[in-house]
Parts: C-alpha cells; sequence; structure tokens
C-alpha cells in the first residue's frame, strides 16, 4: 500500500501517539538485562509498579494488549470452555479469532448498548452443566469499552457480574486497554477495580503514550502460567527495559493528564453535535472517545474520510456511516477546535 501523507490532525486512534523526547530520552537511559531471567531491573520495576497500582501480586509485560487478553485466555480456558463478553469487545473483532485459533474457546456476545452487560444477561448466559454444552470458563469485562463510546463501567456493576461468575466457578477477566481512562474520569481506582479480576491489564501503548506494550497482572499462579504462554508465543524478550522504560515513564507522567483528553473529547463532541448532518450515536461521553454518524448528511464515511484527509485531518470510518474520533496527548484543544470546523465544511 502507498504511504499516505501524515494527517496535521490525527484523530484515528489513540494508539498514533508519538513517543515525546523526555520518554525517549528515559528510553535510552534504560537500565537493562535479560528480561527471561528477570535480570531487567526496568521491566521488574514496571512489572512490580502495575502489579501494586492493580493490587495483584504479580505482571507480566507482554508486547501488546492483544497479547494480554490471549494468553489470560489461554491461561483459564480448555478447548471447548466458553468466554462471555460484549458483542462489541476486543477479543471477538480485533483479535484474528484469537480465542478460538488460540484458545480453543468459543465466545458468547452479549448484546449491550454501552458494552456495559448487566447480572441477569450473564445469568442467562451461563451453560447448565451439561455434557453436552460448552463449559462457561471467563468472564469477560472491557474497561473502558472501546465500540461502546468509551463509557466507564460502574464499579457496582462489575461487583454484581462478578459475583455471579464467581458463584459458577468461571474465571473474571478484564481488558483494561484504557483503564486508566476509567480510573483518572471515575475516581475508582486501578486496584478497586482490581479486587473483581483474576487477571486484568493496561496498554501502555494508547493514551499512556509508549510506542509498544502491555501489563498483563494476576496472582503469582496466573503469571508463572502466563510466562509459559508468553514463551510459546514468541513474547519472551531480551533486553525489553528499553522499552519497559517508556512505561515507567508513561506511569509517573502521562497518567493523571488522561483528563486533558477527556476535557477535549467532550469540547468536541459538543461543537460537532452542533453540526448539520453529524449524530453523536452514544448520548454521553465520558473519557476520550468520540463516535459519530454521518448517514444525515448524505454522505459515507469513507467519502467523509477522505475530505478529512484533503484537509489533513484524519477520523476513523467504523462503518458505512460510522466514525470514531479519539483525543490523546498529541492533539491539543485547538487542534481539534480546527478538526471540528473542517468536519463541519466538508460535510455541508
Ligand atoms: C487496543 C485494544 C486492545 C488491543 O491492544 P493492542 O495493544 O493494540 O494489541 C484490546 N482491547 C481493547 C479494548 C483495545 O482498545
Amino acid at each position: 500500500m502507498k504511504a499516505m501523507n501524515a494527517p496535521r490532525i490525527d484523530l484515528y486512534s489513540d494508539t498514533h501517539t508519538k513517543p515525546t523526547p523526555a520518554m525517549r530520552q528515559a528510553m535510552a537511559e534504560a537500565e537493562v538485562g535479560d528480561e527471561q531471567n528477570f535480570e531487567d531491573p526496568t521491566v521488574n520495576k514496571l512489572c512490580a509498579m502495575v502489579a501494586d497500582l492493580m493490587g495483584k501480586e504479580a505482571a507480566v509485560f507482554l508486547p501488546s494488549g492483544t497479547m494480554c487478553n490471549q494468553i489470560a485466555f489461554r491461561v483459564h480456558c480448555q478447548p471447548g470452555d466458553e468466554i462471555i463478553l460484549d458483542y462489541f469487545a476486543h477479543p471477538i473483532n480485533a483479535e484474528s479469532g484469537g480465542p478460538s485459533a488460540v484458545s480453543m474457546a468459543q465466545t458468547r456476545a452479549l448484546h449491550t448498548t454501552h458494552g456495559i452487560y448487566t447480572a441477569d444477561q450473564v445469568r442467562e448466559a451461563i451453560r447448565p452443566s451439561r455434557r453436552n454444552a460448552p463449559r462457561s470458563r471467563v468472564l469477560s469485562v472491557e474497561n473502558t469499552t472501546n465500540y461502546g463510546g468509551g463509557s466507564i463501567w460502574p464499579i457496582e456493576e462489575i461487583a454484581a457480574v462478578t459475583a455471579v461468575a464467581k458463584e459458577h466457578g468461571m474465571a473474571t477477566h478484564m481488558d483494561g486497554a484504557r483503564l486508566l481512562n476509567a480510573v483518572v474520569e471515575g475516581g475508582t481506582s486501578a486496584k478497586e477495580y482490581g479486587k473483581y479480576f483474576d487477571s486484568l491489564w493496561i496498554d501502555l501503548s494508547k493514551g499512556l503514550g509508549c510506542p509498544i506494550g502491555g501489563v498483563l497482572a494476576g496472582s503469582v499462579h496466573f503469571i508463572d502460567q502466563a510466562w509459559r504462554f508468553k514463551q510459546q508465543f514468541g513474547g519472551a524478550m531480551r533486553q525489553a527495559g528499553i522499552i519497559a522504560a517508556a512505561g515507567v515513564y508513561a506511569l509517573e507522567n502521562n497518567v493523571e493528564r488522561l483528563a486533558e483528553d477527556h476535557e477535549n473529547a467532550r469540547d468536541f463532541s459538543r461543537a460537532i453535535a452542533q453540526i448539520p448532518g453529524i449524530k453523536l450515536i452514544f448520548n454521553r461521553c465520558e473519557t476520550n472517545l468520540v463516535f459519530f454518524d454521518v448517514a444525515d448528511s448524505g454522505l459515507d464515511a469513507e467519502e467523509v474520510d477522505k475530505r478529512l484527509r484533503a484537509h489533513g485531518v484524519r477520523i476513523g470510518a467504523m462503518g458505512p456511516t460510522r466514525m470514531r474520533a479519539v483525543t490523546h496527548l498529541d492533539i491539543s484543544a485547538e487542534q481539534l477546535a480546527e478538526a471540528a470546523h473542517i468536519l463541519s465544511d466538508v460535510v455541508s
């Protein structure tokens, strides 16, 4: 594919953040060693920080969030087991069929508005223990919900759905790609969320601004098992401290500032809600994701994307007429105001 000119204002995803000079300096100066022998002090520090943040005994550094999900499922599941999650959850839609390919597990999708399902839905989805039924094995919660508009799971809902799972002997897992967005905005600590899950992880390469990586946390026993699969999947690294240093830097410097991204996203959503032909998809914008529909403009998402790009703005097309704008640390309030103007121009 031909390389596209880099957009001036890139709202495609918070994965498009670039490491800052200060982060790069921390990376350049990182102390390193052999990660596989637990001899990389920077990786060890990052894992200890995340385990502590989540209130878990241990953590493991992995190349991506996808690998965090896949390894967690691989640890929790036997072939033929079932993972219960939201219909739009990342492992169902954007991990190349990982649950079936890697864990030989099937997924059970629950339909929701914001990616937040209820205890009743879980109760209804759990299979009777019958020889011919799959075994309901893992309950997976995505927080914040990506395709659910960046919504935050209320802690009461988490307590309710995980209690049902536990009653039925299931493991509980949180896809916390954007957990720290939920923590900063909602005021519930990562530790509090962590109490309800056997495994949970954060992504470093989204709003935290790192180039790569995710950190998966759980009990010592869980992390021991996760390490076997990290090795098996080829995710065991060597002098990985050079990238873990970005994670340490991000946890020390880029967490509180996520609140700015949320404020910017809300301002942007209010601005574009005024544009004729643009309709916000969710009735709330809690964190850094803004979903909208362009159908009423008479254009489709692909055409709006093309026109925006001609003006140096990039917003992802997420369906025939659905688009998603993401705020992040490389985007200022001024740039968002400009992007809203340009969007208004290209749809009118
Ligand atoms: C991005 C994302 C992932 C996958 O993370 P990668 O680091 O891109 O592999 C998983 N779940 C959710 C909700 C995400 O947004």
